[in-house]
């Protein structure tokens, strides 16, 4: 017979295997042993709660600290038919009584609350009279003052063991730190717990680390590329966090964004607390796509969509980093984390540190910057060196998911370029900063510089060769390869070093990293390979059952399970259940709407899919594209122009270039699909030219500069050639 964990599993979450660790720590839940659970964000820590309270006998009773987020959790488990309620500060009178009646006729298997409802001494017996199965605290780093979270409210935990002896205890967090681990153990009185922890690598985030140039205008190009690579085109709704540090960005960011045609809100602390829920609600609901916040934002936060994190300032310590980044692709699919990172950032820091009073804190302060900034600096996989602050090994030589990995940047002899500037600051005297010593090299006629008569010197205007941004960032590599100093902490100076001196007399060669403009969206990977369409309708309708429901839209399915189904085209309930994610409740109460969506568009579209019983149960990403794009690629084969494919297919010609760009940039090397049959090589040159001179961003400008004769399809293909190779 199946282990009735495996039903569970099946019956009601949807799905078929567990995620690392999670089987173990089931069974010994099963036990009824004390157990701690570290685990990363989006590591799937509920559930190893969650399918135990449907094994015992008596309720599972979750602590948890966002009374705002109960709800949702709560509504997550309705939908999928596990009874459970939450009881907070934020129901009636009546509803908490009928509530407790309801608990006590032993209807409901998982109770939510917060910890402060362990000081009531009447609540307190009400939960002693109840049969408790299992203790589960969430987020139970908030009990350490170490942690980056600490509450007050949860250190009434510290009684559970007391009041409760026989009851066991779940304690799981995703913060790493050895400290704040033995902080809960101990506080929790949990001296003989089984300890699992899962692995801090989260193979689905891209890391990249960006110097800071004109971070808003990165960010627009990072979100306009996003919409033209992945096709995003009319779809307004992929969610992303940008993270800043004073409310002041968050805001002005925010409104900039705003007018810049995107769905942005601010959230801080300087917020009201309903403006704040009211964001981060539309947030959650996708009613709007970006949050702009500061770290105030995101602790408890299930949104399991959150397709991008940027930090647009530099974070404070890597920990924080890797909670905030973390809070991108919970679901497992790939999420970019971008760092904008600049020397005057770290120098803004170390003022406010500056400030501190108390010296233990100044120094820890400092500690964590400076583990950040060689983060930062380091020519080393990011996710090695993540991972190495968490003490964890990773050996991979190319984790295939990193900027330091992915885009291995050509060196070139940098020697005359170096000689430049350290020419230059040996002759303004080793008094100034980075930012002057390009104005010189570029030849600037700031006032500070022709009253420095720095216009007169030989190094002055010797620089026009590279860009500004260029030659900052030839600086900063200067900085790290050892070959110049920075010193002074407020306002910082470039200073020469002995490597400085071998360089200017010519005794030493330096090789620096080759110009070229950061590609911050990489082709989109296999997982893309979906059809987007079909998607795109499950999508709205999912967010109308969702509004009518008043849930967030993921509670009703993730995006996973959305995009298997746009993989395979279940046609019946029986293929519908093999979709990840869908449960049986869930199966009963959306299949025939979901179906009737499917099947409505295969006829559209004349897809006959394959049974979905051939599936490998796997997530969708290894799965092999869509059929309707693979349609579209064997009318390739028969060389049709644009226009007949999509005659022949009842398609908007859109349609078909969209196919055609996503053939062109997932296939490369494979089955590469050649332009050469709707662009003539001529056009092809004048369309690449016009690219590198206004950019690859914009589509208008290129076609005004081109004319007529080109067409926005032209462009289109053309620019997923480029972006397939790279030439961007
Ligand atoms: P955490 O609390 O550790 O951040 P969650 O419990 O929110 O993680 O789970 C993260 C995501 O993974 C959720 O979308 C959840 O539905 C999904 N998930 C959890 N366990 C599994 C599993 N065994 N198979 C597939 N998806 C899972
Ligand atoms: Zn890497």
């Amino acid at each position: 017979m199946q282990d009735p964990m495996y039903d569970i599993l099946q019956k009601y979450f949807g799905y078929t295997t567990f995620y690392p660790l999670q089987e173990e720590i089931i069974r010994e839940a099963l036990k009824r042993r004390d157990i701690f659970v570290l685990m990363p964000t989006g590591g799937g820590k509920s559930l190893c709660y969650q399918l135990p309270a449907m094994i015992f006998e008596g309720i599972t009773i979750v602590f948890s600290p966002l009374i705002a987020l109960m709800k949702d959790q709560v509504d997550g488990l309705l939908a999928d038919g596990i009874p459970a309620v939450f009881i907070n500060s934020s129901l009636s009178y009546e509803e908490i009584a009928k509530r407790r009646r309801d608990l006590c006729s032993n209807a409901i298997k998982i109770l939510y609350i917060a910890p402060e409802r362990l000081v009531m001494p009447e609540f307190l017996q009400f939960l002693q009279g109840l049969k408790v199965s299992l203790f589960a605290i969430d987020e139970s780093h908030c009990i350490s003052e170490w942690g980056h979270d600490f509450r007050p409210e949860y250190r009434q935990l510290k009684t559970l063991k007391e009041k409760f002896p026989d009851v066991p205890v779940m304690a799981l967090t995703a913060t790493a730190t050895p400290r704040v681990q033995e902080d809960i153990i101990s506080h929790l009185r949990l001296p003989e717990c089984r300890v699992f922890k899962a692995s801090f690598n989260r193979k689905n985030l891209y890391y990249q680390i960006r110097p800071k140039e004109h971070p808003y205008h990165q960010i627009l190009q990072y979100l306009e590329t996003r919409r033209a690579v992945l096709a995003l085109s009319e779809a307004k709704n992929d969610s992303g966090i940008i993270y800043c540090q004073s409310r002041k960005t968050a805001d002005s960011l925010a409104a900039s964004l705003q007018s810049d045609g995107y769905r942005a809100l601010p959230y801080h602390a300087g917020l009201t607390p309903e403006v704040r829920n009211e964001n981060q609600e539309r947030f959650i609901r996708d009613d709007v796509e970006i949050i702009v916040a500061t770290i105030a934002f995101g602790m408890g936060i299930d949104k399991p969509n959150v397709r991008y994190v940027i930090h647009y300032d530099l974070p404070k310590s890597i920990e924080g980093y890797y909670q905030e980044t973390g809070r991108a692709g919970r679901d497992g699919l790939r999420s970019d984390c971008i760092l904008f990172f600049s020397y005057g950032d770290k120098f803004k820091i170390e003022h406010f540190i500056e400030q501190k009073e108390d010296e233990k804190d100044r120094e820890a302060a400092y500690r964590q910057l400076r583990e950040l900034v060689q983060y930062c600096e380091s020519h080393v996989c990011r996710r090695r060196v993540l991972l190495a602050y968490f003490g964890e090994r990773y050996e991979d030589p190319n984790c295939g998911h990193c900027d330091v990995c992915v885009e291995p940047r050509e060196r070139f002899d940098g020697t005359i370029a170096a000689q430049k500037i350290l020419s230059c600051v040996y002759r303004t005297g080793e008094r100034f900063g980075a930012q002057y010593i390009v104005d010189v090299l570029q030849g600037s006629e700031s006032q500070k510089i022709l009253q420095n008569r720095h216009d007169t010197l030989k190094t002055y205007g010797v620089g026009k060769e590279y860009s500004k941004p260029q030659w900052q960032s030839f600086i900063r590599e200067l900085i790290q390869l050892g070959y110049v100093d920075l010193s002074g902490d407020k306002y910082p100076v470039l200073k020469l070093n002995e490597k400085s001196r071998k360089v200017l007399s010519q005794k030493e060669q330096v090789f620096l990293t080759k110009p070229e403009e950061p590609r911050l969206v990489q082709k989109p990977d296999a997982d893309d390979r979906y059809d987007r369409e079909l998607f795109e309708l499950l999508r709205a309708l999912r967010k109308t059952l969702a509004d009518q429901e008043g849930v967030p839209p993921y509670v009703i399915f993730h995006d996973t399970t959305l995009k298997e189904m746009s993989i395979y085209y279940p046609q019946n309930l029986s293929d519908l259940h093999r979709i990840s994610g869908v449960g049986e409740r869930k199966a009963d109460k959306y299949g025939e709407l979901i179906l009737q969506e499917i099947i409505r568009y295969c006829e559209q579209h004349k897809i006959k899919p394959m049974p979905v019983a051939d599936k490998r149960f796997e997530s969708p990403v290894k799965q092999p594209r869509s059929s309707t794009i693979l349609t579209t690629l064997e009318l390739c084969k028969e060389n049709l122009s644009i226009g007949e494919m999509a005659k022949r297919r009842g398609l908007s010609v859109t349609t078909i270039v969209s196919h055609l760009e996503k053939l062109i940039i997932n296939d490369g090397a494979g089955e590469a699909i050649s332009v050469d049959c709707f662009v003539s090589p001529e056009k092809q040159e004048r369309i690449k030219q016009a690219y590198k001179e206004l950019g690859m961003h914009f589509l208008t400008p290129v076609k005004e500069r081109l004319g007529e004769e080109y067409s926005y399809e032209e462009l289109r293909l053309i620019r997923a050639t480029m972006a397939r190779k790279g030439e961007e």
